[in-house]
């Protein structure tokens, strides 16, 4: 069976493949986001063939070229950072920003859905990783918005859990380390604000690193190129 079709892309039979298998691997209470950016929209219709339903993309434009001209019942994950000037436009399309990463963003979020009439779910991005450049709170910045229960003031925004990156690093230890600091933070972020309802998602590990990550409390693994191969930018 050929993996790759003319174009150097998988084929749909290998997607299907890849969908089952990390499927067959996964815990119960652990979902799947079939991270999909850069990826053309057949490449969703062979996944979703394969019953995959959850998808993630990072980038608004593409988000909302795509999901018109795709099944109704994907439900959307906008995972990259989010520009305010592009929170209208993408919220018709998204079941959940994964990708909060300032306060500033929140309340312009909190306001743009009180304004469609819309209750957005979203989850806080936390930064523990080794690089500069990622986006997200530090973990402390977090726990002081949750322990002045700043989220009280928010009235059409539901924030569900966190997410978080580890160290792009051969280094399991360090891996091992942030994912378990990531999930630290969400169960400190429980204890601080008693009362917070509907707060359980822990959004972490990518295609190299998710087995950790559900070792680690995992309960939502975003996967790109292990199931629709490497990404041409
Ligand atoms: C691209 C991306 C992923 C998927 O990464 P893979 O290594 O291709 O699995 C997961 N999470 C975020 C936030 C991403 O930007």
């Amino acid at each position: 069976m050929e993996h790759l079709d003319t174009a150097g892309n998988y084929t749909a039979v290998t997607i299907a493949a890849n969908i089952h298998h990390i499927k067959s691997t996964l815990p119960d209470g652990v979902e799947l986001v079939a991270v999909s950016k850069f990826h053309p929209a057949e490449a969703i219709m062979a996944a979703y063939q394969a019953g995959q339903r959850i998808f993630g993309e990072s980038r608004a434009q593409e988000l909302t070229a795509k999901a018109p001209v795709l099944p109704d019942d994907i439900r959307w994950h906008f995972i990259g950072h989010l520009q305010r000037n592009k929170i209208r436009q993408i919220m018709p399309h998204v079941s959940l920003i994964e990708s909060v990463d300032s306060e500033r963003l929140l309340n312009a979020i909190d306001r743009i859905s009180g304004e469609e009439g819309r209750i957005t779910r979203v989850l806080m991005q936390v930064h523990v990783a080794a690089e500069e450049t990622k986006f997200g709170f530090s973990p402390d910045e977090l726990l002081d918005y949750f322990r002045n229960r700043r989220f009280e003031k928010l009235t059409a925004t539901h924030i569900c859990g966190i997410m978080g990156m580890a160290t792009n690093t051969d280094n399991n230890a360090r891996v091992a380390a942030d994912f378990q600091a990531i999930h630290d933070c969400f169960t400190r972020i429980r204890e601080i604000a008693p009362g917070l309802r509907g707060f359980d998602i822990v959004s972490m590990g990518m295609s190299d690193d998710y087995p950790m990550a559900i070792s680690h409390g995992s309960t939502l693994v975003r996967v790109g190129t292990a199931i629709f191969g490497h990404r041409q930018y």
